[in-house]
């Protein structure tokens, strides 16, 4: 399931040729994705111009020129690819050429820009609709999603708030999407991992109005902006499913320091990683550097574990994990 960084890869992918287009042709080449396609869909969009290629949370919304915004989510499995015309360039790039339609081709898009845009969706959990600009918040799919967490409103004390009160584990809270959207399973392990924060932690004490508190809360602002930065930089992390729009792969999930490395060492203090199940999903994390919470501060790591001076700084560990 891509995660935020995913999704906004793609729309780098496809912005320079989607930006400022206008939209010629739309196929589609089957009634529905994970629910049908809006009433004259085709139709409504034949002829706009496409203003700003954005994103919300997952979603990638392509504002017209005539005030509704094209939605589109990616749901499991759904990916883009950009085709053109043998050597015309888009933006200062060339594109593969024009080719035969593939098996879970749904949508095809033919744009001014002189590029071919195809949605692809093996397992169709993948989303397309048309929402006026004016109620996009309002709409059924944005209502109720968390901050943005590349947004402004992302900070320690707004984190702090977010988990007053609650007791539920740290893990969990980071990926309700009703608090923050666009956070899976990997960057909030990459993330705890980065702030020293125990996956079940009860989120509520980085709410407690203590220094070490409001501390691990800036911590984690901090380590959830750099992870989905570093992440985006990277093209994303390709698991299974995700492509960028250019059909390249991403690269970051070389770069995971503790998601999927059950067994292997904490890159910041050797101590074999862990899993956990929480909520019938795997949690990765390090029992020695993550132990804490911040009622517990690391005042010093625990004895007999070698711990590289590179890696104590936040700068350091970065580095590493760029070049793993
Ligand atoms: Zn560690």
């Amino acid at each position: 399931m891509p995660e935020l960084p995913e999704v906004e890869t793609v729309r780098l992918g496809l912005k320079p040729v989607m930006e400022g287009a206008v939209i010629e042709r739309v196929s589609l080449r089957r009634p529905d994705l994970r629910s049908p396609f809006p009433p004259r869909f085709v139709q409504r969009l034949k002829g706009r111009r496409i203003v700003a290629l954005g994103r919300r949370a997952k979603y990638l919304l392509a504002d017209l020129d005539d005030g509704n915004v094209l939605l589109m989510h990616l749901g499991m499995s759904g990916s883009f690819r950009i085709e053109a015309e043998d050597g015309r360039k888009i933006a200062g790039r060339t594109y593969p050429p024009p080719s035969a339609l593939r098996a879970h081709d749904h949508v095809v898009f033919d744009l001014s820009s002189g590029a071919r845009v195809i949605f692809n969706d093996p397992r169709r959990f993948g989303m397309m609709d048309i929402v006026p600009r004016s109620g996009l918040e309002d709409s059924r799919h944005l209502k109720g999603l968390g901050i943005e967490p590349l947004g402004n409103e992302m900070s320690g004390p707004k984190l702090a708030d977010l988990f007053k009160g609650r007791s539920a584990p740290l893990k969990a809270m980071l990926i309700d999407q009703r608090l923050i959207a666009g956070i899976g399973n990997i960057y909030a392990c990459e993330a705890m991992w980065r702030a020293k924060l125990a996956p079940d932690l009860p989120a509520g004490r980085l709410g407690a109005a203590t220094p070490r508190a409001r501390a691990g809360a800036e911590a984690l602002a901090t380590a959830i902006r750099e992870v989905l930065n570093e992440a985006i930089a990277a093209g994303g992390s390709s698991l299974r499913d995700h492509r960028r729009a250019s059909g390249e792969l991403g690269e970051f999930q070389h770069s995971f320091a503790v998601y999927d490395r059950e067994g292997e060492p904490c890159p910041r203090c050797a101590t074999v990683i862990r899993r956990m199940v929480q909520s019938g999903r795997s949690t990765f994390y390090c029992p020695a550097c993550q132990r804490r919470g911040p009622d517990r501060p690391m005042t010093q790591w625990p004895s007999g574990l070698n711990v590289p001076a590179a890696s104590q700084s936040s700068s350091g560990v970065g580095s590493r994990l760029m070049n793993p």
